[in-house]
């Protein structure tokens, strides 16, 4: 048997071939009286174990049980071991891609443990014993303060959570943040643990988010300055009626005056009632025309050299985030090589934000099909560009398709109804034409022609 491999499959046969009949199987027991082992005695033939030999096997089984105990135990060590190790590399590599060290710090006495990260983070040699000026040396010097502040507070027994920053040695500055929490006391001494994390990618990243939104904030103001001013024009007709309405009391009232002091004796009562009457319609037009003098009191609009397909991007790129929040997939297709147009540009931008507002609008019951929203350019003639924006929302009503462009039509609840009217006499205003149709399919398209100037200005396929 000791001879062969075959320990398993071919025990009963090993033992009859060597003629080993007879076979008393005794078990091993653990401390805790769990079966940990069999031992067996074969014999040729069965017979009792006299005193002697059971003496024997007893001392057997008992050195059987420490060992296999012994190897049991250090079995479940080595895998506990493995598995600690396992969890400290896993501990480590999370540490690395979360930019993130972690620390043990007593700040009274100034004993730290500090992770593999925490060293990295601060640019510190991983042998350098760990200690609180260390990375202080890091703290940039208009942070020391700060820093210094929420040590003393450390010492204190208080948890910190502050952002500082620090320079490498390379000379690059890194946002910090930094949050401690007593974990336990040794004496009256508190225990921190804690982490440190490099926050800076999060930071940019925020700052350009800030630094994109106060833009688009302020092109927003830009067009809605344009927007007012084209109200006013779209309204000239109410404003006129506004200022004639006075101008002919006044007119009316002076003439009175006159007749009354012309009588004798003259009606100096009801004369000065007609004159404080001329007073108040003459504060009312000029009210009126102070109004009107605030509206305009900006430049008026400046023509230059504009690239249609250009303005038509920063307009997309303006309402990337409201199609994305609204699920629009926006598709451009701007024809390339187009000429320029002589124009003012934030008035032109505004007529294709008002269209792709429109359709955005357009389309928010729609569930049925994509939300998408196509924006094109083309050179119809040689002197002609057309921009377009088909959407797949409600499409236009057969009643509302003549009085889309007149001033305060809408059929929203929420609608001024001058936008259209505004784009229009904008785009007239640049010797153009605007219209609207309905798709083939569901929808409707706006678009609007220019004359262009005839050199190319985009040499690129969108
Ligand atoms: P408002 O958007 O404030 O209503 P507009 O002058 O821009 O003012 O639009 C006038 C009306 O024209 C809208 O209320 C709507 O009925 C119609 N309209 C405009 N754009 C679209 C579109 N893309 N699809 C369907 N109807 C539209």
């Amino acid at each position: 048997m000791a001879e062969s491999d075959q320990r398993e499959t071919s025990m009963g046969e090993i033992m009859l071939a060597n003629g080993l009949n007879y076979c008393k199987a005794i078990p091993i027991l653990s401390p805790y009286g769990n079966t940990a082992g069999i031992l067996a005695i074969l014999r040729h033939q069965q017979a009792d174990l006299g005193p002697r030999e059971q003496q024997i096997v007893d001392r057997a089984k008992h050195i059987a049980a420490i060992s296999i105990d012994r190897t049991r135990h250090e079995e479940a060590l080595v895998r506990r071991e493995t598995q600690v190790e396992q969890s400290q590399a896993q501990l480590v590599a999370a540490q690395r891609i979360s930019s993130t060290g972690s620390f043990t710090s007593d700040i009274q006495r100034d004993e730290n443990i500090w992770s593999e990260e925490f060293y990295r983070i601060f640019d510190l040699d991983p042998k350098l014993e760990p200690s609180i000026d260390a990375v202080r040396e890091r703290v940039h010097p208009e942070d020391l303060d700060l820093f210094d502040f929420e040590m003393k507070r450390g010492f204190a027994g208080e948890d910190a959570d502050f952002v500082f920053r620090i320079i490498r040695t390379d000379g690059t500055l890194r946002f910090i943040r930094g949050l401690a929490r007593v974990t336990h006391y040794i004496g009256d001494h508190p225990v921190f643990m804690g982490t440190v994390q490099d926050i800076t990618e999060t930071r940019r990243a925020e700052d350009a988010l800030r630094r994109g939104e106060e833009a688009l904030a302020k092109a927003r103001e830009e067009l809605a300055y344009v927007s007012r001013v084209m109200t006013i024009s779209a309204l000239t007709t109410s404003i006129a009626h506004e200022v004639s309405q006075p101008l002919s009391g006044i007119l009316a009232n002076a003439n009175a005056c006159v007749r009354l002091l012309a009588l004798d004796p003259p009606n100096i009562a009801s004369a000065t009632d007609t004159a404080r009457r001329t007073i108040r319609d003459t504060m009312r037009a000029t009210e009126v025309i102070k109004r009107l003098r605030a509206m305009f009191s900006r430049q008026s609009p400046a023509m230059e050299k504009i690239d249609l397909n250009e303005i038509a991007r920063e307009v997309i790129a303006l309402s990337a985030r409201d199609m994305r929040e609204k699920f629009i997939v926006l598709e451009a297709r701007l024809a390339p090589e187009l000429p320029p147009v002589t124009g003012d540009r934030i008035q032109l931008q505004q007529v294709i934000l008002n269209m792709v507002l429109n359709g955005i609008e357009a389309m928010a019951e729609t569930e049925e099909r994509p939300r998408r929203l196509l924006v094109r350019t083309a050179l119809v003639s040689e002197d002609i560009l057309t921009l377009s924006i088909s959407d797949a929302g409600v499409g236009i009503a057969a009643d509302a398709a003549d009085k889309m462009f007149e001033p305060f039509f809408t059929t929203k609840r929420d609608g001024m109804g001058i936008g259209l009217s505004i784009s229009r006499s904008i785009v007239e205003n640049h010797g153009g034409r605007m219209w609207a149709m309905s798709n083939d399919g569901p929808g409707a398209t706006f678009a609007f022609s220019l004359p262009s100037l005839g050199k190319p200005t985009d040499r690129s396929a969108t």
